[in-house]
Parts: structure tokens; sequence; C-alpha cells
């Protein structure tokens, strides 16, 4: 059944009416959950007359890739760029004939403010400001993952990226704080430059630089090949959905999946309402922390259901904010702000297709701050975020408006944005994140070795579509 993208949402509600609640649908493949990795497998199977149903747990498509349609310019909730390297996705958005936009060049367009201690930090005070913990080579640099991510690109030990799961590279998973120590950081300089606005983990502490060694030799190939950062006109989102209304099977939403049970003819995949979906075989694309909840029988190999079990997963909430006025005419410091409050980094939105115009702002919170705004809930958390904002800038009272949240921890689908390692944890459980278990097998973004993000979660798919077809 082929749906357009109209009439998909009522006619997938429908499709679940008319179905008595525990009749089978049968294929060839179920794939288990339509984000990015998910559907793209799908696509690649169907093109291969490999009949598949998808099974969605939320009532929208697109997982981990959420547009803010009801903004100005549709901001991404979820993911954001797509980096000159990813060849997959790029060349999957011009077969399905979307259009994207560099915004790299529109990021550069505001000074980004240092607000530590309560306070805005002039540029030209940072230097000797009591609060600069940098190197004392480096007073005047801007504090941050960026000056982070030069002293690990300067001592990176990994000739090719690539190279981060072999077996040699196994002395590198460690801390960050351990590797940051070595280059002669204090902890001032640490907390400063990794734990404030942090990239991966909750502190310096656990995350594995050896992650980071790859991260940013992978980074320096997407730049090389192009320095962009691109986005779908009409929202990211628009990638997963135009796949799903060229895929020919069903796709079904509001499917939670609850237990999958192997047999020696195929698999059951059965939903919190009772409904069974039954193939040959099943591609599970889910992240790993609702992946705890579902039942398997017979269990999961020892190792898989342990790194299941154990892997982090990043938190971050963004809190969008319109402003009534340029309150940043008015005090002379430029909107964006790197802060040490749970309002995390404010970003400058320029969202729109043909303007360069300030459409809103965007405030993520990482780590810990993220987790404080989930203790706070969604209301009080946008409410904590303007004071803070107002408290640091008085020029803004009365002008901010929170216009959007999300929390992607307390996001019972995703359980937090990616995957990340603890130091250790990435020969312990890397080779058993992709590896079938049986008729059961794994995509998703966790699952890949080349690539982060998107294209990750497209690397996946491919490795995943070609791993079933060999076997069907
Ligand atoms: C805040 C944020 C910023 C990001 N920024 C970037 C970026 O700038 N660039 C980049 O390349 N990537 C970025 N990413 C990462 C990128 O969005 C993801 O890597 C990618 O979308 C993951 O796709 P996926 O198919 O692996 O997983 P998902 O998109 O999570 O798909 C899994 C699907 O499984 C469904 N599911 C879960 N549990 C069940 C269940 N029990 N039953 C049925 N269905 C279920 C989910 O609802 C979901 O639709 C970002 C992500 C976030 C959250």
């Amino acid at each position: 059944m082929k749906l357009s993208r109209r009439t998909f949402v009522a006619a997938s509600a429908a499709l679940v009416a008319s179905r008595p609640l525990h009749a089978k649908t049968e294929a060839d493949v179920i794939v288990i959950g339509a984000g990015l990795s998910g559907l793209y497998a799908a696509r690649l199977l169907a093109d291969e007359g490999v009949k598949v149903v998808m099974v969605e747990g939320r009532g929208r498509l697109g997982g981990r890739l959420e547009s803010y349609r009801h903004l100005e310019g549709a901001p991404e909730a979820g993911g954001d760029s797509i980096l000159g390297g990813y060849g997959r996705v790029r060349d999957l958005a011009d077969q399905l004939g979307l259009t994207v936009l560099n915004h790299r060049p529109r990021g550069r367009l505001s000074k980004t403010e240092i607000a530590l201690g309560g306070s805005v930090i002039p540029r030209d005070q940072w230097p000797d400001h009591p609060l600069n913990y940098m190197p004392t080579e480096s007073k005047a640099a801007f504090p941050g993952r960026r000056f982070f991510e030069s002293v690990v690109a300067a001592n990176n030990p990994l000739e090719a990226f690539e190279s981060w799961a072999d077996p040699e590279s196994k002395k590198y998973d460690r801390s960050v704080h351990a590797f940051l120590r070595e280059q002669g950081w204090s902890p001032d300089t640490i907390n400063l430059n990794y734990n404030t606005n942090i990239g991966r983990g909750t502190s310096a502490h656990d995350c594995s630089i050896l992650t980071w060694f790859f991260r940013i030799g992978w980074d320096k190939v997407q730049t090389d090949i192009e320095n962009v950062a691109l986005k779908v006109v009409g929202g990211n989102q628009t990638i997963p959905e135009r796949i799903a209304v060229e895929l020919p099977g069903d796709v079904h939403l509001n499917k939670v999946v609850s237990a999958i049970h192997q047999d020696a003819a195929g698999v059951n995949v059965i939903c919190e309402d009772g409904s069974t979906f039954r193939a040959k075989r099943v591609i599970n694309s889910t992240p790993l922390p609702p992946l705890r909840w579902v039942n398997f029988d017979p269990l999961l190999p020892a190792e898989k259901a342990a790194a299941i079990n154990m892997l982090p997963s990043m938190k971050i909430n963004k809190v969008f904010l319109t402003a009534s006025e340029p309150f940043w005419d008015d005090d002379g410091f430029g909107p964006g702000m790197w802060t040490d409050t749970p309002m995390g980094q404010v970003a400058v939105l320029r969202q729109l297709e043909n303007s360069t115009a300030v459409t809103g702002l965007i405030c993520r919170s990482r780590g810990i701050m993220a987790e404080k705004l989930d203790a706070l809930g969604p209301k009080a958390a946008q409410a904590l975020v303007i004071s803070e904002y107002e408290k640091l800038r008085p020029a803004a009272k009365g002008k901010l408006k929170a216009v959007g949240y999300k929390s992607w921890a307390k996001d019972r689908f995703a359980g937090g944005t990616w995957m990340e390692w603890h130091p250790g944890q990435v020969h312990q459980f890397q080779p058993h994140l992709a590896s079938a278990a049986g008729r059961i097998h794994f995509c998703g973004e966790h699952t890949a070795q080349s690539n982060r993000g998107m294209e990750a979660a497209a690397e996946s798919a491919e490795r995943c579509a070609f791993e079933v077809l060999d076997v069907l």
C-alpha cells in the first residue's frame, strides 16, 4: 500500500482500527523504528523486491529528526546539520528531490558572548578576568569546545579515524580527564573548557577520549570534503517523511514494540496494544534506551544485552525563544551567549530561506544542566531559562518568549540524543552493537563504525540491508 504524505497519518490510523487486535501481519522483513536508519534500510530492501512492513512507536515519522514546523523556518529539535562528507545523506536528499541550504556562513554573523559567574564578560576583559582558567599561552582564546578540540587535534594519535575500534587503539580508551591532565591542564581549566557546555558525557571523567580522537579526525574529513552545514528546506524531518511516501510497504504508527519472539521459521514482533507482526527477519533500529524495555525470547546473547543496558546516552535539552524586539542593539552584546547556567549555550537562529534575519534563539543545555531542567519539568524549565537570560541581560527583560521545548532524555523513544562511551567501554561493547541475534538484525546510528549522526544512521542502514539480503 502506497501512502501519500497528506493521507499518511490518517491512513495508518484507519489501518490500525480495521485490524483485529491479535491478527498477524506477514512480511519478509519487519523494520522496527521509522527514523532515518529504519526507513532507509526499508527503502533499500524494497528496491530489491523485499516485502517490508514498518512498525513505529511514535505518532510521527523521523525519530531523532524532528523539525519544529510551528516555528519560522522549521528549526531542528533533533538532528541539525548535514556535513560536507555525508555522501549517503546528501545523495538521498537529491534522490528525494529535496532542497538543502548551507547555514554555516549565517552561524558566523553574530558574535557569541562569554557569560560566567553571573555576568557577561566583555571580550577585552576576558584575558585578565578572574574566571579565566585558560592555559597561560591561550588567555585570549574563547573557552570551551573549540579550544578543547584544537588540543585533541594537535595530540590525536589515530592516523586514520576509522581505526578507533581496532584492538591497537584500546590503550587510548580512557577518560578525557586523564588525557587533559597529561596535557598540563588544571582541574579548573578542564572544568572551563570541557565540563561547561559539555560536548560529550556528563563530565571529563565519564567520557572516553578515544571517541574524541575518532570524532576530531572524522570532523576534519567532513570539512576537507566541503565546509558546509546543510539543512533541508522545510526541515530535516522531510527526509524520512519522503522516504515513507515512496515506500511500497505499510508503515504503522503508534505501534510500541514490547516483545520480540523468534522461532525456527520466523520472528513475531509484539506491540503494547497486543497486535503482532510476523516476518522471516526483523531489523531493529531503535536507540538503546527504549530497547531496554523490549522482552526478547530467546534472550539476546549476554554481551549484546550488556551493551544495550550499559552504554550511556548524551543528554541535551533545547529551549526555543523568540524576541519581541532586538534588545541586543540596546546593550551592545550579541544575542548568542556561552554560559555556565542551566540555559547552556545560546545560538542565534536565522532560518528563513532567503533572509539572514534573526528568527529566534536556541538554548542548548547539556549534561547535568539538562538534568536540572528535566528535574523542573518543561514549564518551569522554560521559565528558568528566560529568567537566567534576563539576569545576564537586563535589556532582554519582558522581551523573550519560550516557543518550543525538547528534552531528549525524557523522550521515551530516544532516551537521549545519541549513544556515548564511558572510558573502557569501546572495546568491551563495540563489537556487539551491530551483530545480529538469530533472525534479528540491528541498525541505528549507534551501530555504525565510520560515521556519526545522520550519516552514521545511513551507513548502518546500508550495512544492515545487505546483511538481511544475504540471508533472505
Ligand atoms: C539534539 C540532537 C542534535 C543532533 N544533531 C545532529 C547533527 O547536527 N548532525 C547529524 O548528523 N546528526 C545529528 N543528530 C543525530 C541524528 O539525528 C541521529 O543520529 C539520527 O537521526 C538517528 O537515526 P536512527 O534511525 O539511528 O534513530 P532514530 O531516529 O531514533 O529512529 C529510531 C526509531 O525507533 C522508534 N522506536 C523507539 N522505540 C520503539 C519501540 N519500542 N517500538 C517502536 N518504535 C520505537 C523511535 O520512535 C524512532 O522513530 C542529532 C540528534 C539530536 C537528538
